[in-house]
């Protein structure tokens, strides 16, 4: 799943775009499904942003386009005309530039911004109090849930909730209340990480997907577990992040 920081990347990418009267067009049978070329041709796009993890793409007349890439999607842009191989599901074109989107699967059209989520991230006015202060609202919560719950914080995913908690030594499994200062430190570090990697520095991977293998500062087994909703999991070591969730087994190697 991109993480936040992979969409404002894609963000920056269709900048070009921004303020050209678009021509759209749907190659892709899915993709035309959507209605979204149909809607969005003819118009000037107003803005892209990144909002947590959806790309929004205001055009003109209040139409949003919101692409929120889940596991497979991908926004390239290009000079205009490039040749492709396979069938992007939306294309929008300016006068010298292209943007092509990949393997869908959402594009949906909102008349409205994503209420729902909380603040980005990465975005300049976020500060890290006020995202803790969202976070220790449900103090019973899991660390690791709470920091991958949208509407409290947008733009954290798997990987950055891994390398985070890693960072801070907080175990997912312990209780928003029971570590407060570790959490200050989890956000803060997660957001400078995801800054840098906006800039292209990716810090080097010390707990997220290495299940098994030594943990770089102690070396004790990395262990990994499915964490709340379907597609996430979380990785810890259980020595420099103690508290595992009471009543359940952990993989220590295996698994992904
Ligand atoms: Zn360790």
């Amino acid at each position: 799943m991109p993480e936040g920081d992979a969409l404002h990347r894609a963000a920056a990418r269709l900048q070009p775009l921004v303020g050209e009267r678009i021509e759209a067009e749907s190659p892709h049978p899915r993709g035309a499904a959507t209605g979204v070329a149909r809607v969005v041709d003819g118009r000037v796009l107003e803005r892209v942003e990144a909002v947590g993890k959806h790309l929004l793409l205001r055009f003109e007349g209040g139409v949003v386009l919101r692409s929120h890439l889940r596991m497979s999607g991908r926004w390239r842009v290009g000079p205009r005309g490039r040749a492709w191989h396979g069938r992007p599901w939306l294309v929008l074109r300016g006068g010298s530039w292209e943007a092509t989107e990949w393997n869908g699967p959402v594009l949906a059209l909102e008349e409205r911004p994503v209420r729902a989520l909380g603040p980005d991230l990465l975005a300049e006015s976020t500060e890290v109090e006020d995202v803790v202060a969202r976070l220790r609202t449900d103090p019973t919560r899991l660390v690791g849930e709470a920091l991958l719950d949208q509407r409290l914080v947008a733009g954290i995913g798997n990987m950055w909730l891994a390398e985070a908690l890693w960072h801070a030594r907080v175990s997912p499994w312990r209780r928003v209340e029971e570590v407060p200062d570790e959490l200050v430190a989890a956000v803060g570090w997660a957001r400078e990480a995801m800054r840098a990697s906006v800039r292209g520095v990716r810090p080097r991977r010390m707990a997220y997907r290495r299940p098994g293998r030594p943990c770089p500062r102690c070396g004790t087994p990395i262990e990994s577990l499915g964490l709340g909703e379907a597609n996430r999991r979380a990785y810890w070591c259980p020595r420099c992040q103690p508290g595992s969730r009471q009543g359940e087994r952990s993989s220590g190697g295996g698994g992904i």
